[in-house]
């Protein structure tokens, strides 16, 4: 398998190379073509595998292949949201974001806590497409009137069993209750409590499952 034979754009393909990737990894050769076909994804895999080019490579063809929404506040509205539990790696998945999509036009910005929310703030009225945050920062940003979620077409709840286990359970409902009804929604997971399925249950419409 090849990164060819996924069908990814151009411009994606290119910035996989620049990085010395010759294949996909198991997760990405599976994940890949279900995003791109606009499937929920349930994905059981763990740090290491090249879960984030998974959601990352997918995400960005698909945006890249379309237009922007207005938010509320007359900017482009947030197309692709992916919640972290950690600032850690909301900053290392942003990286990968800007990484992965150097030659696209896409803007990324990272959200997280224990920093100012001034630039935060100034960056979002800039117009974002793509926003790596945690629920807290996100929620609190959302509160304050200045996060318009309405537009965003692309869920990702990155490594979910860590956000839960860190007592993000009730922040990331209420993000969820921002969110449009008709986006694609992928959760990824290393581990699966019955607490992880309830929220897979609710969130995801015909997910395909995968496993690596
Ligand atoms: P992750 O599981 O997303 O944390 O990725 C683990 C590491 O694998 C990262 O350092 C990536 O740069 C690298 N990686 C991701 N996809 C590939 C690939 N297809 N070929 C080689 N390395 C990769």
């Amino acid at each position: 398998m090849t990164f060819e034979e996924l069908k990814l754009a151009p411009a994606i393909l290119q910035a996989v190379h620049e990085q010395g990737y010759n294949n996909p990894t198991p997760i990405q050769a599976q994940a890949i073509p279900a995003v791109l076909a606009g499937h929920d994804l349930l994905a059981g895999a763990q740090t290491g595998t090249g879960k984030t080019a998974a959601f990352t490579l997918p995400m960005l063809h698909r945006l890249a292949g379309s237009a922007a929404a207005t938010s509320k506040f007359g900017n482009r509205g947030v197309r692709a949201l992916v919640l972290t539990p950690t600032r850690e790696l909301a900053a290392q998945v942003e990286e990968s974001v800007r990484t992965y999509g150097k030659h696209l036009a896409l803007k990324s910005t990272v959200i997280f806590g224990g920093v100012g929310m001034n630039p935060q703030i100034e960056r979002m009225k800039r117009g974002v497409d793509i926003l790596v945050a945690t629920p807290g920062r996100l929620l609190d940003l959302q509160q304050q009137g200045f996060m318009d979620l309405s537009t965003v077409e692309i869920l990702v709840l990155d490594e979910a069993d860590r956000m839960l286990d860190m007592g993000f359970i009730h922040d990331v409902k209420k993000v969820l209750a921002l969110l449009p009804a008709s986006k694609q929604s992928l959760l990824f997971s290393a581990t699966f409590s019955d607490e992880i399925r309830d929220l897979a249950g609710n969130l995801l419409k015909n997910p395909q499952s995968i496993q690596v």
